[in-house]
């Protein structure tokens, strides 16, 4: 995991090396420091030279300045190489979520997706910025300050440096703890995200149904087991920390004790006893910094661990490595022997064959949950069959690339989804490149042109979040303008107007009627009306496709579909 870790520091390898080098400089002049003070006191003071004095005093103030410097940058273009990593990170995980497959986000809560892609990576930064090179430091200031100490005065070093193995015990256990904590507080604020995802994206129905106070409850119970999670995190980390902190202020009175009887016995020298004390301080600080990492390295590891977790979940649908782009296709499409389940326990589709023209208007009817969208899905690849093969213009549609598979297929749905933005964004999401004329060319085509011009700034209308400020029929008008912009030789329309009321139905299905015109077009429509104009009807029960053939045909064989037909009929 932590080679893993460590392949993000690869664009960044200047980054690093400066900072780290700054780093480095900055502990040995934190270490010369006693070493100076020492001479200073025994070797200057008793010759009374003011004028060295005052050069050494200006020597040091060049020395600060220069330390102030590097610990500017250690902590800037620290920082910089640790966001740069986050961000990368999470670049990383975004373009991987974009890939996934269909199934991937039936099972995965949209909130929990978010806390991944943002709270999980907040602590990486930090830790890769801090991680190495604090440990670094703090390792190289330990093993330094000893030397030094040793040298000077060897039983007092040992008194001084013997905190460490102690400190590793409780730093360790603590480590441990911490890991635990962090990891269960991080799956905690993906529920609270969860939450707020749902309720908030569903306020609508929760209001409706009156039940604010239902939500909000609920929201309570899952901030209450966050707040809980993050507060044992916290006890832990405060437990560890005071122990520690305990631990090297005892030392440091130890060795003022020591070191005031050895300097009695004139085994001291004052500048030795002072520089001493200093160097218990140079001590400390790394070991502030390992108990700082102590509680960052958890951290930034259970997001890190989490980051893993989906960034090595491989897409379940992917392009083979021989898949051949295909610039255009005719929209021949067959069905042969195709069986599907969405998990193991329930088949959805069993031994399909259906073969549709290039050019068709196919309708698909049938009692709801038979299985009409699901058929609709394979054919850009949304799901992979289980069995059997389907093939457009001949080509099985898994030997061809998602991205050239999925430009030439179009689908309209009961419920469009629209995005934040203007209206004219929304138009030429089905062609990034398209040309101002094309984008209206596309909005008189779905008949928008009068809704548009009466709108005070046009096609630059925000519409909203998701489109809430349009009505349903406008939204549909929107996305079969997509649609003539994209201009796809095989087009689904799955329920498009269900969930409009008659009068605008009948508007929009004239706008469907001419998009449908020269492509194969499958249509999936509850009410007959609607299908009138297909060349073909196929009646889907759950037992697979019970009729097939022409409206009329269909109607006279008094099967299925002539039995929905009487009812629909009938009441008008
Ligand atoms: P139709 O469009 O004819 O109403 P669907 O194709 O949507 O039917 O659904 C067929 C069956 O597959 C239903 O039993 C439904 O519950 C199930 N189903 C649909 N989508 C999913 C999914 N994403 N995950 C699991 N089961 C699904
Ligand atoms: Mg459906």
């Amino acid at each position: 995991m932590l080679k893993k870790f460590f392949s993000f520091y690869k664009p960044h390898k200047r980054l690093f090396v400066i900072d780290f080098s700054s780093a480095v400089i900055v502990a040995i002049l934190e270490l010369a420091f006693p070493v100076a003070v020492q001479w200073f006191i025994d070797g200057l003071l008793p010759t009374g030279d003011w004028n060295m004095i005052v050069k050494i005093s200006i020597l040091l103030l060049l020395v600060y300045m220069l330390s102030t410097f590097l610990n500017y940058v250690v902590s800037y273009l620290g920082h910089k190489l640790g966001i740069n990593i986050e961000t990368d990170m999470r670049q990383q995980l975004f373009n991987h979520v974009q890939r996934q497959s269909f199934r991937f986000f039936d099972n995965t809560k949209t909130g929990h997706i978010m806390s991944r892609i943002t709270n999980d990576l907040f602590d990486i930064g930090e830790l890769a910025h801090h991680g190495p090179e604090d440990l670094f430091i703090a390792i190289m200031t330990i093993i330094g300050a000893f030397t030094i100490m040793f040298n000077i005065n060897p039983e007092l070093a040992i008194i001084a440096i013997i905190m460490v193995p102690f400190l590793s015990i409780v730093a360790t256990y603590g480590n441990i703890m911490m890991n635990r904590a962090w990891k269960n507080m991080y799956g905690k604020i993906a529920d609270v995200n969860a939450r707020v995802e749902d309720s908030v994206s569903g306020v609508r129905v929760v209001q409706s149904f009156t039940n604010e106070k239902f939500e909000i409850a609920r929201f309570q119970e899952d901030n209450g087991q966050f707040r809980l999670a993050k507060l044992a995190a916290y006890k832990v980390m405060a437990g560890t920390h005071s122990s520690i902190y305990m631990m090297t202020r005892l030392v440091t009175l130890v060795v003022l004790v020591v070191g005031a009887w050895f300097s009695f016995n004139d085994k001291l020298s004052y500048g030795e006893f002072v520089s001493f004390i200093l160097f218990v301080n140079v001590l400390i600080k790394p070991v502030d910094k390992i108990t700082a990492l102590l509680e960052l390295y958890p951290k930034g590891m259970a997001g890190f661990k989490r980051f893993l977790e989906l960034i090595e979940q491989e897409p379940e649908i992917k392009d083979r490595p021989d898949a051949i782009s295909v610039s255009h296709l005719n929209g021949d499409i067959t069905f042969e022997n195709v069986s599907f389940r969405y998990d193991e326990h329930k088949s959805v589709l069993e031994d399909i064959n259906l073969s549709i023209k290039a050019g068709e208007t196919v309708a698909f009817v049938g009692p709801s949950g038979a299985g009409k969208t699901t058929i609709c899905s394979l054919i850009p690849r949304f799901y992979d069959v289980n069995e059997g093969a389907i093939s457009i213009d001949g080509l099985n549609i898994q030997d061809i690339t998602m991205n050239s598979l999925r430009s030439q297929i179009g689908i309209v749905q009961q419920d469009v989804f629209l995005f934040t933005g203007t209206i004219r964004e929304n138009i030429a999401y089905g062609k990034k490149d398209a040309t101002e004329q094309e984008i209206q060319d596309a909005a008189n085509k779905a008949h928008l042109e009068d809704f548009i011009s009466s709108l005070p700034e046009g096609y630059d209308t925000q519409i909203g979040e998701r489109g809430l400020k349009l009505s349903g029929g406008q939204k549909q008008r929107l996305a079969i303008a997509r649609m003539f912009l994209k201009n796809p030789p095989i087009l689904i329309l799955d329920e498009a107007t269900s969930a409009l009321d008659t009068e605008t139905e009948k508007i929009i299905q004239k706008s469907l009627m001419e998009l449908a015109e020269n492509r194969t077009t499958l249509i999936i429509a509850h009410r007959l009306a609607t299908i009138r104009d297909a060349d073909r009807v196929i009646v889907v029960t759950e037992n697979g496709i019970a009729e097939d053939g022409s409206y009329s045909e269909l109607v006279e064989q008094d099967g299925i579909f002539a039995r929905l037909h009487n009812i629909q009929f009938q009441e008008v």
